[in-house]
């Protein structure tokens, strides 16, 4: 479906250039296609050069024009609500610590680096994480930074597994793509590489480009982790995305994030991680959202996550589950959260809750006695 944009050719309306190009920037080339409530009015106005926009066409045709609370809007369109001074009063920009003395570069945990390779995005998600380099302007780093970081990776033989990020790690160009891709494959300790991109959700067509696939390919193993967060976002071209992905030898990981008014009930989880599955995609994470200034609107209770993962349980297999996570401030570490099924434990003995119904007595022999 090219709702909005019947009248381009195909051949545009498939290449990654034309979206970005096209991008939706302005209150008035959005409301060439959408009635704007009053809220994103305002929204749009009050964050000019805090939490710009940009909307790639493809996006905005997901979006259903009737409806002010469709998913994909709240994704894409500012509310003033961003700006609202109890939501800025609270949350940081930088709730992990990420910035560090190497620019773009944090070492979290011992085995792997992350690295933002560029402030731009092909559409500013409303609850990004990291809305505060937006405001930084489109910039990719240069290849002195991404020495930097080379020289970095170089002497950290620990690292094993380096993650690019953003921003939009993809939307570089071929050029500096490969000079990064060529240069960590050169340092042994490096086993694998990931990319954290939502190009197959917001631009997809960047990957119909065999040129910029065999690129890819030739540096395997290359890992990409995208972030779905809602079943009218996989469509025919976000599934021809991932299978040109996957034929060229590059698994997807989703990461999902837990957003009020988006995606915050039980069914529309459990739709969402089965057309991942169908689609061939592993729905790894489920995020708290984190509390990040300007998208703390976005927030639930933790218990609103918990009750959509004890609604998952039996519904679907174990692979579509992700793990529901937070992401504790301060860079120290992601804690799994699950529904608890222990009622009682008395030695070896334990009263399990089913996931389907009743309660499961459980012992496990002393070894002991074995
Ligand atoms: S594409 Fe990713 S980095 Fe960019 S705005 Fe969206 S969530 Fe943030």
């Amino acid at each position: 479906m090219r709702r909005f944009f019947e009248h381009v050719p195909l051949e545009l309306w498939r290449s990654y250039h034309w979206q970005v190009q096209n991008r939706i920037r302005t209150k008035e080339e959005l409301e060439r296609y959408i009635r704007l409530t009053e809220e994103e009015i305002k929204g749009i106005e009050l964050t000019k050069g805090l939490y710009p926009m940009a909307i790639t066409p493809y996006y905005l045709s997901l979006i259903d024009p009737d409806d002010p609370r469709d998913p994909i809007r709240l994704q894409a369109i500012p509310r003033a609500v961003e700006v609202d001074e109890r939501v800025q009063s609270l949350g940081d920009p930088d709730p992990f610590r990420e910035e560090g003395e190497v620019p773009g570069l944090t070492h979290r945990y011992p085995d792997r680096v992350l690295f933002t390779l560029t402030t731009f995005c092909a559409v500013y998600c409303r609850h990004c994480m990291r809305k505060r380099i937006f405001q930084e302007g489109e910039r990719a780093r240069t290849k002195e930074e991404i020495d930097r970081f080379l020289d970095y990776v170089r002497q950290h033989e620990e690292v094993r597994d380096v993650l690019i990020s953003g921003g939009e790690p993809l939307s570089v160009s071929e050029e500096k793509l490969e000079y990064l891709l060529s240069n960590l494959r050169k340092i042994p300790h490096v086993e694998i590489v990931r990319f954290g991109t939502r190009l197959p959700v917001l631009a997809p067509q960047r990957f119909f480009d065999d040129r910029f696939l065999d690129l890819l390919e030739k540096y395997s193993p290359i890992w990409v982790n995208t972030h779905f967060n809602h079943p009218k976002e996989i469509t025919e071209e976000a599934e021809e995305a991932i299978d040109r992905l996957l034929r060229r030898g590059v698994p997807v990981n989703n990461q999902t994030v837990l957003l009020k008014g988006v995606n915050d009930r039980p069914e529309v989880m459990l739709e969402l991680f089965r057309r991942l599955l169908r689609i061939k995609v592993r729905p790894v994470y489920l995020f708290h959202c984190d509390p990040v200034k300007g998208a703390l609107h976005f927030r639930t209770s933790l218990q609103k996550g918990i009750e959509i993962m004890e609604y998952l349980r039996g519904k679907i297999s174990g692979m579509g589950i992700p793990t529901y996570a937070v992401d504790l401030p301060g860079g120290k570490g992601k804690v799994p959260i699950s529904p608890n099924y222990i009622l009682k434990a008395e030695g070896n003995t334990f009263l399990f809750r089913s996931p389907l119904d009743g309660t499961v007595e459980y012992v496990i022999e002393d070894a002991q006695i074995l």
